[in-house]
Parts: structure tokens; C-alpha cells; sequence
């Protein structure tokens, strides 16, 4: 059987952490789609395009990495792709905290989807997409947090 992962976000923008994760992640299952979860009535500082834009630049050198866009819950986009896994990062115990709970509830919701998380690198913990967009608001060059793939104006 092949082992098929999701690993979903918003990626609003795209950071070095989640890139990091998904070469990572890669090399553990036969097919990783990057998942981005889309709610109409969230609001995001980037399009849905720029975001599934940037992640299939990033991510054209890995075949066996994708990119999808999917609306509602995490475990009904899983099941439609026959996937069992979740991918998470995880960079501190806040983090920890959160995507316990998620995965717990995720559990609920699906036995059989197990959740797989993956500690940072020390030197990308730092690195949240809701900080580098106050960086961006405030016209800041955060080219050290975001793959040279993200192209984002200061
Ligand atoms: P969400 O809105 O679902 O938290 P994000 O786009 O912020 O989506 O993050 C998607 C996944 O990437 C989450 O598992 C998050 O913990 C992980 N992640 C985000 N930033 C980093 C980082 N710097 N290092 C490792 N994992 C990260």
C-alpha cells in the first residue's frame, strides 16, 4: 500500500519552515501533497494563487510532492485522496499543545488517519508566517524567512 501524506496550511506567505518540513516529509512517504486549506471567508494577506504559486515553484524538483488547494476538514480531504497520514511541524511547546489537540480531535473524527509531526530545525523555529507578515506590513525585507521562490516586494 502506498503511503500517501497531507501536509495542510495556509501558508500565508510560505516560510524556509514549511519547505523544510516538506523536503523533509518527503523522503518518509511515496507521495506528500502540500494542502492548502482554503476558507472563503478567512481573510489572507496573499491570494490563493500566489500561495499554490509559490509551492509548486519550490516543490517542482520533487516528484513525488504536490500541491492542492481543499475546502472543510483536514480528514475528509485525506479520505477522498486515500491518504492515512497528516504531516505537522511542531517548534515549541505551544505548537505542541495546538496540534495535540488537533490531532486528537482529527482521531475522533478518523481513526484510521494517523497524525506524523516533525520537529523543526533549531535555526527555522523562530519562523512564523504571522510574524513575517508584520514584517511585510511594516515594509520589512524578510528574505531570510521565505524561500527566494516567494517572491514578495518590501
Ligand atoms: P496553520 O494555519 O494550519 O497553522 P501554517 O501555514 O501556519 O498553517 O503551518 C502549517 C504547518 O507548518 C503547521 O504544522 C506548522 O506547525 C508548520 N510550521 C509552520 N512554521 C514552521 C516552522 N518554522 N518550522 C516547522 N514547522 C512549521
Amino acid at each position: 500500500m502506498k503511503r500517501i501524506a497531507v501536509f495542510p496550511g495556509s501558508f500565508d506567505p510560505v516560510t524556509r519552515g514549511h519547505e523544510d518540513i516538506v523536503i523533509r516529509g518527503a523522503q518518509l512517504f511515496d507521495t506528500l501533497v502540500v494542502a492548502i486549506g482554503h476558507n472563503t471567508t478567512k481573510q489572507t494577506m496573499f491570494t490563493l494563487e500566489q500561495r499554490k504559486g509559490w509551492l509548486e515553484k519550490l516543490f517542482a524538483g520533487l516528484p513525488n510532492v504536490r500541491v492542492e488547494v481543499y475546502e472543510g476538514l483536514t480528514v475528509d480531504f485525506c479520505r477522498r485522496l486515500d491518504a492515512h497520514y497528516v504531516l505537522r511541524g511542531l517548534r515549541n511547546g505551544v505548537d505542541f499543545d495546538y496540534e495535540a489537540a488537533i490531532a486528537a480531535m482529527n482521531k475522533g473524527l478518523d481513526g484510521n488517519i494517523e497524525t506524523v509531526t516533525l520537529f523543526t530545525r533549531p535555526e527555522l523555529a523562530c519562523i512564523h508566517s504571522s510574524i513575517v507578515r508584520e514584517i511585510i506590513k511594516s515594509h520589512g525585507n524578510v528574505s531570510a524567512f521565505v524561500p527566494p521562490a516567494v517572491e514578495i516586494n518590501p
